[in-house]
Formats: structure tokens, sequence, C-alpha cells
């Protein structure tokens, strides 16, 4: 099965070809990504306009690079998947209706991938994963742990109540002056810091559910970036900040790992999204899972931040269940993953 997967619902054009053999191993035959960063860097954030406007330029010659890269025609292709959400709605919508077209033209059939579905699988491109697996999906956006039984089938065991721990490193980053987007960057300035002279709150400690809460720190953290003077109060904070938020990750997802292990004898934690690319967040879930051996898996690093091949990788897993889209699949600003159903509940609402 090998399909064209393409990826535009924030800040990054992206392409790739994907081959998905019978026996669930993967290959990446190319995977370009056209980062936004330059553009949106002036503005501390991502401006939707921009985004959509540099999408309609990029989309075409990636797409045609993702090809010629991968050393393959159209006509080797089993069917397109593209993002149809959640995203900035502009955005999805170039990508959506770029593969729409090529799939028309090609008589390729046609995939509309969830992001998340895509950054759930990301693991699967880098080593072997067998379904079922629990799941810490921490991007940009999001911040859930999910029972992943297979695609198109999860459930949510828990969930941020207020920001994602992507949201919080880069907000956390702006208010220390770093700028955007702010978690590589905090990664880099903690790297010579010490934390421990700073004590940061712990939200949600003890309680029993699996939710996350970021706020508090984020107050926190930026009332004490007011008052830093030496470059190396700058690094210790930072270093206490990716410390306390990899704390609460690997805390929650110990709570999330004992209720798992009691309906799951096949036991393995997955981290994925654009936090699972901090090392020191690695680190810490690789130890909370081997104290509960529970087998560790991260994707590579290039495929925890946004990528096509998760997207292309997603869309041959639902090719191969036969779960084809509708051609009129519409963009979905908002699409819980769990909503993102491959037998309950169609691809489309
Ligand atoms: P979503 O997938 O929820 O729609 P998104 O696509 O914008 O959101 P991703 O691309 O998966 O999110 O991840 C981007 C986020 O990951 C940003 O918040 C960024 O700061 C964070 N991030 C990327 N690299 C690192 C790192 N090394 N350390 C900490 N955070 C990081
Ligand atoms: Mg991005
Ligand atoms: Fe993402």
């Amino acid at each position: 099965m090998t399909v064209l997967g393409l990826e535009t619902s924030c800040d990054e054009t992206a392409a790739s070809v994907v081959r998905l053999a019978a026996d669930g191993s993967t290959e990446v035959l190319s995977s370009v990504i056209h980062s936004q960063i330059e553009d949106h860097a002036a503005y501390g954030g991502v401006v939707p306009e921009i985004a959509a406007r540099s999408h309609v330029e990029m989309i075409e010659g990636v797409a045609a690079r993702a090809m010629a890269e991968a050393r393959i025609d159209y006509g080797d292709l089993d069917g397109v998947g593209a993002t149809a959400g959640p995203g900035l709605v502009g955005g999805v919508m170039v990508g959506l209706g770029f593969g729409k077209a090529v799939a028309l033209a090609r008589g390729l059939p046609f995939v509309a991938v969830n992001h998340l579905e895509g950054h759930a699988v990301s693991a699967r491109l880098g080593a072997r994963v067998d379904y079922p697996f629990l799941l810490l999906l921490v991007s940009g956006g999001h911040c859930q742990l999910l029972e992943v039984r297979g695609i198109g089938d999860m459930s949510r065991l828990g969930t941020t109540i207020d920001d994602a721990a992507g949201e919080a490193f880069d907000k956390i980053a702006k208010a220390m002056g770093l700028g955007y987007p702010g978690g590589p960057a905090l990664e880099r300035l903690a790297a010579t810091g010490d934390g421990p002279r700073f004590d940061l709150p712990r939200a949600l400690l003890g309680r029993k559910d699996c939710d996350f809460s970021f706020s508090g720190l984020k107050t926190a953290a930026s009332r004490i970036a007011q008052s830093l003077e030496t470059d190396q109060d700058r690094a210790d904070l930072a270093d206490a900040v990716q410390s306390a938020i990899a704390r609460q990750l690997s805390e929650r997802t110990d709570r999330a790992m004992a209720d798992y292990a009691e309906r799951h004898e096949a036991r393995t934690l997955v981290v994925a999204g654009g936090v699972a690319a901090n090392r020191t967040v690695r680190r810490v879930l690789e130890e909370a899972a081997a104290r509960r051996s529970f087998a560790f898996v991260a994707p590579p690093l290039v495929y925890c931040t946004d990528n096509a091949a998760m997207i292309a990788l997603a869309g041959a897993e639902r090719l191969r269940l036969g779960l084809i889209s509708d051609i009129d699949a519409p963009a979905r600003p908002r699409w819980p993953l769990d909503e993102a159903r491959a037998i309950a509940d169609p691809v489309h609402p």
C-alpha cells in the first residue's frame, strides 16, 4: 500500500510518500516539509491568514518534490490522504482540496485524515508498534492520554483542563523573550540551567484521574520571568519549567499506565506530538514506563512535530481497512480523536 500524504493544518506545508507492507512494516519513501516559521516569527505565533496563503503558494511544489524524491509515478500510488482537521480551517482546506484534486485526476481513492490520528500512528514510522497501546499525545494544541486499540478505535483516558503541554512551553518561552516556537528554544536554554532553585507549582498531584493542568505553572513561571537578571537565571528557569512539565506528564501517565495495565496484557507506552521531541520529556517517560514494565516507544525526532509521513501512514492504514472517504469530505476545524471512528462513525459527519 503506497500513499501520498498531505499536511497543511498549521504552519508546515508537508507532503510525503509512505509504503505500508502487508506485515505492518513501514517505509518512508520521501518526507518534504516546508516550515513557515520565518513568516510568523515577527508576530510571535501563527497568523492564520498568512499561513493559508503560504500553503496555497507552496503545496504544489512540495507535493511534486515528495513524488520526485520517492521516485515513483502517480500510477504507483494506491491512494491519497490529506489532513481534514483539526486545525486552522483556511490551511486545512488547501491541502484537503489539493489532495482531492490529485485523487480525482488520477482516479485514486481519497482518505480524509484526522491530524491527531496521524500523530497517534507516527511512532510506527520508526519502529514496529503493535496495537493496542497507551498513547500520550503531547502537541501544540493537545495533551491527552488515549487507549489506542487500532486505527479509528481510540478512547480518551484524560485530557488537559486548560493549556496543552506545547502551548505551555510556547507561552512561557514567550514570557521569557525566547521567540516562536518556544519549545525547542526553551529546551536549548535549559541545557545550561540548574532548575531546582525555583519552586514551581505541582498541579493535580495525587489526583486519581488522568487529566492535566498547566495554567498555574504558566502563571508562576511568567511572573518569575519578569524578575530575572542574568543569562544563568534564565537558563535555570528554563530548566525548572522543562522539569515541571516533564514531571507532570510522567505523573499523569503513571496513573494511566496503572489503569491500562488492569485491562491489557501487552503493555506499551507511546508518546507522540511536538513535545515528544523534547529529550527530557522522553527520558522521564521512558523511566516511568520502565517502572511499570511497559515497553516505551517515541517516534524519530523528525516525526514528532508536524509532517506528512504520519498523514500518509494513517491514510494507508485506513485504506487497508477499506475506509475510503467521500470526495466531499469537509474540513473540520474541530475533530476529537475519539470521534474519528472507523466503524461506528464514518470519516465525515
Ligand atoms: P496539534 O497537533 O495539537 O494540532 P500542532 O500541530 O501545532 O498542534 P505539533 O507540531 O505536534 O503541534 O507540535 C508543536 C509543539 O511542540 C509546539 O508547541 C512546540 O513548542 C512543541 N515542541 C517542539 N519541539 C519541542 C521541544 N524540543 N521541546 C518542547 N516542546 C517542543
Ligand atoms: Mg508547527
Ligand atoms: Fe500536530
